[in-house]
């Protein structure tokens, strides 16, 4: 079965009203493949206007991070809800950064799951290990530790995404080899067929990410299990349209 590639943009905290104008009209006047799916994820303040102004449906907005509480006294928090109600699709959850900087959980990042799917929102679910864990050999042992949480509150998989980000090539200009990558990504599908489901497994598409960017991204286009990336800095710059094109 093939799987839609797809691209997600994570701007992380950069970007100004003016120049995610110009990365979204870039993507408006490019020629996009017509198997791929495009999910922008600009911070929160620019979501409802980045849902205004992108004109091609294959291209949709997300959102970096949400809280699993419909409103209330929580002061600094997104909901599922208030993302949803400006058009966003999709939210970024378990990023490294969240897990490290803001100190969110595996148990936490697989609640706030459960709400954002209960609620119809798309999950780009984040998992990866670091350099000390990858160096000690663990790294299957900590990206199935991190998706065992999520495993047991997801019930329907159909919305969401998997991000296989090492901790070790965000930021860093250090990507995986594609021949890396593809391991354990098929080592994650695997790992999805015998906990989930086989049907789980093969439909479920993950992406790679981590110094994913215009010149190295089309040499994992034969890597059978890379089903596309989830990109950092390279969103923010031209290059991303050659990322979007990297499997023609
Ligand atoms: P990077 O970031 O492409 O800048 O390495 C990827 C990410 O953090 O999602």
């Amino acid at each position: 079965m093939a799987r839609t590639f797809f691209i997600g943009g994570n701007f992380k905290l950069n970007g100004t009203k003016q120049s995610i104008k110009e990365i979204v009209e870039r993507l408006n006047e490019a020629t996009l493949p017509k198997d791929v799916e495009v999910v922008l994820c600009p911070p929160a303040p620019y979501l409802d206007y980045a849902t205004n102004l992108v004109s091609k449906p294959q291209v949709t907005i997300g959102a970096q991070n949400a809280y699993l509480k419909a409103s209330g006294a929580f002061t600094g928090e997104n909901s599922v809800e208030q993302i949803k109600d400006v058009g966003a699709k999709w939210v970024i959850l378990g990023h490294s950064e969240r897990r490290t900087i803001f100190g969110e959980d595996d148990a936490l990042i697989a609640e706030k799951t459960k709400f954002a799917l209960d609620k119809g929102l798309g999950v780009i679910l984040c998992i990866g290990e670091t350099l000390e864990e990858k160096k000690a050999g663990n790294t299957l042992k900590v990206v199935e530790k991190q998706l065992d949480a999520a495993i047991a509150q997801i019930k329907d998989w159909t919305n969401v995404v998997i991000a296989y980000e090492p901790v070790w090539a965000i930021g860093t200009g250090l990507a995986a080899t594609p021949e890396d990558a593809q391991e354990i990504h098929a080592s994650i599908r695997a790992y999805l067929a015998k906990k989930v489901s086989s049907d789980v497994a093969e439909k479920t598409r993950i992406l790679y990410g981590g110094s994913a960017n215009g010149q190295n991204a089309h040499t994992f286009k034969d890597k059978k299990d890379v089903d596309g990336f989830l990109v950092g800095g390279a969103s923010l710059k031209p290059e991303f349209v050659d990322i979007v094109n990297s499997r023609n």
